[in-house]
C-alpha cells in the first residue's frame, strides 16, 4: 500500500522520499524550513561566489547556464544577466522531439542578449538510445537527461569556463559543489554522490545491441576527472540562494517574452512546464505506472505547500489530470520509437507496478476503452 503525505500528495513510492512520525514528507519539511531561511544572507553568499568565478578581465564568459528553453532556463538567464550583471554562455542540448513552442522559447531566451551554443546529437544515434531507454529502462527521455547534464560540462571544459549555474535541486540541501572547499569539483565523485544522473548507466557494451559504437556516444560521455579538475569545473543551484517559487517566476519571465502552452501540458493542470519536447508527457506517464504518481501530483504538492491549493483541491486535480496515456503526440511517439500500439502496451505492462493498480483475477491490468489503468487508492484510506 502507498502511504501519502498528510500535508501534500507525495506518495511513499517516490524514490528516496521519507516521512516523519506525523506522516509528513521530507519535501514538506524542507519547504517549511525555507520560511526561516535568511534569504538576504544567501543572496550575499551567491554574490560572493559569482564574483569569485567571473572572468575578471572580460576575456571569457563568466559562467555557463544549461538551458532547455523552459521556465527555469528563462529565469536563470534573466536573473544572472539582469540582476547580477554577468555575461553567461548558454548551452542547450537539443532533444530530438523539440516542439515549436520549445523552438520559440529558446529564441526568446537568446533575445535577452546572450550567446548560446545549441548542440544537436546525431539523431539516428539519439533515437536508438531513446528506444533503449524506453524498452530497457521505461524512460524514453533517458538520453536527454544524460545529454542535458553532460554537454554543458563538456563545453565548460572546452571553453575553460568553470562555473555552471543550474536552477532548483530539491534533493540537495546545499548550494552545489562550488560550496565544498575540500573538493569543489563537478566530477565523477560528486555526481555519484549527488547527481543521480545515471552516469554509470551508459555502458557502450549495452549499446552495441542497438548498433551503437563507443565513438558515436561522445555527447553522452562525461568528461574525465582530469579535464574537470584542470579547468576547475564546478556548479551551483540557484534554488539554494534564491527562494524558488515557480509561479512567481513565470510572472516575471512572461514579461520578457516567455511563451506558455495554450492548454495544460498532458498529465497535469499547469501550462508553464514541460513545453519543449513532444514526448515528455510519455516520460511522466511511465513515472506514473512505475510509482503511482505523475506530474500533476508534483505540481499540486508544490501549490499546496505554497498555500495556493488545499490538499483536497489538489487531490481533485490529480484525479482529473493524472495517469492517462498521452494522446497528443502518440502517432509521433510510435513512429519515433518504431513500435506498434500493441508493443507500446507490452512495454507499459513490463514497467507497471501491479501492486498499485487494479487487476483482474488472473493478475492482468484492467484497461478501460482508452487503454488506461486505474489506481487502487488515491489517498490514505
Ligand atoms: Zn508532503
Amino acid at each position: 500500500m502507498i502511504q501519502y503525505c498528510k500535508n501534500c500528495l507525495f506518495p511513499s513510492t517516490k524514490p528516496e522520499l521519507s516521512f516523519d512520525e506525523n506522516g509528513i514528507c521530507d519535501a514538506c519539511i524542507n519547504a517549511k524550513k525555507k520560511e526561516n531561511i535568511d534569504w538576504g544572507k544567501r543572496k550575499e553568499e551567491l554574490k560572493a561566489i559569482l564574483e569569485k568565478y567571473k572572468s575578471k578581465d572580460g576575456s571569457n564568459y563568466d559562467c555557463i547556464i544549461p538551458v532547455s528553453g523552459g521556465k527555469d532556463s528563462h529565469y536563470q538567464t534573466y536573473v544572472i544577466k539582469e540582476e547580477f550583471g554577468l555575461n553567461p554562455l548558454l548551452v542547450s542540448f537539443h532533444p530530438f522531439d523539440f516542439t515549436e513552442l520549445g523552438r520559440k522559447n529558446i529564441e526568446n531566451i537568446k533575445s535577452l542578449g546572450v550567446d548560446c551554443i545549441e548542440f544537436s546529437a546525431n539523431p539516428s544515434i539519439y533515437r536508438k538510445m531513446a528506444k533503449y531507454g524506453l524498452v530497457e529502462l521505461g524512460d524514453n527521455a533517458w538520453p536527454e537527461h544524460i545529454g542535458i547534464f553532460t554537454v554543458p560540462v563538456q563545453v565548460a571544459v572546452a571553453y575553460k569556463v568553470p562555473l555552471l549555474i543550474w536552477g532548483e535541486n530539491p534533493q540537495l540541501e546545499y548550494g552545489g559543489p562550488a560550496t565544498v572547499s575540500s573538493s569543489p569539483y563537478l566530477d565523477k565523485n560528486w555526481n555519484e554522490k549527488h547527481g543521480g544522473y545515471f552516469l554509470d548507466k551508459i555502458k557502450p557494451s549495452d549499446m552495441t545491441k542497438y548498433g551503437i559504437k563507443k565513438k558515436d556516444l561522445l555527447p553522452f560521455l562525461y568528461p574525465s576527472d582530469e579535464s574537470i579538475h584542470k579547468v576547475g569545473v564546478t556548479g551551483i543551484f540557484l534554488g539554494y540562494y534564491l527562494k524558488w517559487d515557480a509561479r512567481r517566476q513565470v510572472d516575471i519571465i512572461k514579461k520578457v517574452g516567455f511563451n506558455l502552452g495554450d492548454v495544460p501540458t498532458e498529465g497535469t493542470y499547469t501550462n508553464y512546464e514541460n513545453l519543449d519536447t513532444k514526448h515528455v508527457a510519455m516520460h511522466d506517464y511511465f513515472k506514473f505506472i512505475k510509482y503511482g504518481f505523475g506530474r500533476a501530483t508534483d505540481h499540486a504538492s508544490i501549490d499546496i505547500r505554497n498555500n495556493r491549493l488545499t490538499r483536497k483541491e489538489g487531490l481533485e486535480l490529480v484525479k482529473k489530470y493524472e495517469g492517462k496515456i498521452p494522446t497528443r503526440y502518440m502517432n509521433d511517439f510510435l513512429r519515433d520509437f518504431e513500435i506498434t500500439l500493441d508493443e507500446f502496451y507490452k512495454i507499459c505492462d513490463k514497467f507497471t507496478n501491479k501492486a498499485l493498480f487494479k487487476t483482474d483475477e488472473n493478475g492482468h491490468l484492467i484497461r478501460d476503452a482508452d487503454g488506461n489503468i486505474e489506481k487502487i487508492a488515491y489517498d490514505n484510506e
